[in-house]
C-alpha cells in the first residue's frame, strides 16, 4: 500500500465542508506547529485559506513536517520557545521579543509540549514549561488580541483511573500521582486547566479545552528515545525485531487515528458551542497493548516475537473515554477502524523511517 498524506488533508476538508466549517481569512497561532498533531492542523488551515502562524522552537516539532508550507503566501513560521514571551501587533514590549506586522490574531492553539513517557524522564523540565509558562503566555497573546484560545490537553489529566471510572467522563477528577515520574505531564497538563479556568473567570477568556487520547498516525515520532507503543510497536516488527510489550500486556488503550483526531480538535476550535467546554476526543474501543501487540504484527507480515519487559512505573491501568460531548457538541466520532488506521502508518513508515 502507498501512502499520500495529502489524500488524508482532503478527507478532513471534505469532512470539515459537510459541516460548513472553514477558517479561511482567519489568521491562526499554532504554538507546536512542526510537531505531530500541530503540523496536520497547519496543512488544513493553510489548504483552506488561513491565515497559519506556526511557532516553533524545533526541539521535538521537526522542520520536515513543514518545509512544503514554507512557500505559502498563508503560511508564516516563527522559530521561538512558547515557554519564554513573546508579543504580536507591538514594536516593542522590555519583557520578551515582539512580531510587529502581525496585527491580529483570531484564534490561539496551544499545542507545543512533548507528549511521550520516553521523554518525561529526558525533558521534564521543558516539558513543565510548554504547558504552564507557555500556556500563560499564549493566554497573555490571547488577551491582547481578544482571541478564542483552544489548548490541548490531555486524557493524562485522569492519572491511572480505577475500573469504575472506565469510560471515563470529563467530569472525573482524576488519580494522579503529584511526585511520579509521569507528573511533570500530568500536572503540567492539569495546571494548563486551570490557567485557562482562572482566565475565563478574570478576563472572560473564550477558551475552549480538548483532552486528547492516544493518537497515531503518519508524522508521529518514532525511535527508541521517545518511541510510544504503536510506533515502537511498528518499528520493531519491521525489522523481524522483538516487539516489547511492556507488564503482561493487559492495560488497555483505545487509538484514534490522526485523521478522526483533527477533525475533531478543528471542529471543536471552530463551534461556538464549545466556549467554555472540556471535551474528550478519543476512540472508546478498547484494546490491550497485547492485541495491539499481534495485530501490528499481523498487518506488517513480521516475524517478530512478542516478548515481556517490565512495566513502567504508574503506567495506567485502564485508558478509554466517554465521548458523548463530543458526539453531541462537535457531532463528532472516530470513524476510521484501527486496522485501517494502523495499515496508513505502517505504508508512511515504510518511507519515512529513515528521516526520524
Ligand atoms: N508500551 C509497551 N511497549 C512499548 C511502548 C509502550 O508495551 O514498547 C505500553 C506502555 O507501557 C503503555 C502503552 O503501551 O501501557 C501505551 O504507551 P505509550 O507510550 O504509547 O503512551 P501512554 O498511553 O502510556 O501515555
Amino acid at each position: 500500500m502507498n501512502y499520500d498524506i495529502n489524500q488524508d488533508i482532503q478527507e478532513i476538508i471534505k469532512r470539515l465542508r459537510k459541516d460548513n466549517i472553514s477558517f479561511e481569512g482567519k489568521t491562526i497561532l499554532v504554538t507546536g506547529g512542526a510537531g505531530f498533531l500541530g503540523s496536520w492542523v497547519c496543512d488544513v488551515l493553510v489548504e483552506q485559506g488561513a491565515h497559519c502562524i506556526c511557532l516553533d522552537n524545533l526541539s521535538s516539532g521537526k522542520p520536515k513536517n513543514i518545509l512544503h508550507l514554507m512557500e505559502k503566501d498563508n503560511f508564516r513560521f516563527i522559530n521561538h520557545d512558547i515557554s519564554y514571551p513573546i508579543y504580536f501587533g507591538m514594536s516593542y514590549h522590555p519583557l520578551g521579543i515582539c512580531v510587529a506586522d502581525i496585527k491580529k490574531i483570531d484564534i490561539i492553539m496551544h499545542m507545543a509540549s512533548r507528549a511521550s513517557p520516553f521523554e518525561f524522564q529526558e525533558e521534564p523540565i521543558s516539558i513543565l514549561r510548554s504547558n504552564t509558562l507557555g500556556t500563560l503566555n499564549s493566554l497573555g497573546i490571547a488577551k491582547f488580541h481578544n482571541a478564542i484560545f483552544f489548548y490541548t490537553s490531555t486524557s493524562e489529566v485522569y492519572g491511572n483511573p480505577p475500573k469504575e471510572a472506565i469510560p471515563t467522563p470529563e467530569s472525573y477528577f482524576g488519580n494522579v500521582n503529584p511526585v511520579g515520574p509521569r507528573s511533570c505531564y500530568d500536572e503540567s497538563k492539569r495546571a494548563g486547566e486551570a490557567f485557562i479556568k482562572a482566565y475565563e473567570l478574570q478576563h472572560k477568556m473564550r477558551a475552549k479545552i480538548v483532552r486528547i487520547f492516544n493518537t497515531s498516525g503518519p508524522r508521529i515520532r518514532h525511535g527508541p528515545a521517545f518511541g510510544r507503543v504503536v510506533p515502537n510497536f511498528i518499528h520493531q516488527a519491521l525489522h523481524d525485531e522483538d516487539i516489547t510489550v511492556f507488564g503482561d500486556g493487559s492495560q488497555t488503550r483505545s487509538f484514534t487515528y490522526v485523521v478522526d483526531e483533527i477533525e475533531g480538535i478543528l471542529k471543536m476550535v471552530y463551534k461556538d458551542e464549545a466556549i467554555g467546554e472540556v471535551i474528550n476526543l478519543g476512540n472508546n474501543k478498547e484494546y490491550t497493548i497485547l492485541e495491539i501487540a499481534r495485530i501490528i504484527k499481523e498487518l506488517a507480515n513480521s516475524n517478530s516475537k512478542i516478548v515481556f519487559k517490565t512495566l513502567p512505573i504508574d503506567d495506567p491501568t485502564y485508558r478509554c473515554p466517554v465521548i458523548t460531548k463530543a458526539k453531541t457538541i462537535l457531532n463528532w466520532e472516530p470513524i476510521t477502524s484501527l486496522e485501517e488506521g494502523l495499515k496508513k502508518t505502517i505504508a508512511w513508515f515504510k518511507d519515512n523511517e529513515r528521516d526520524n
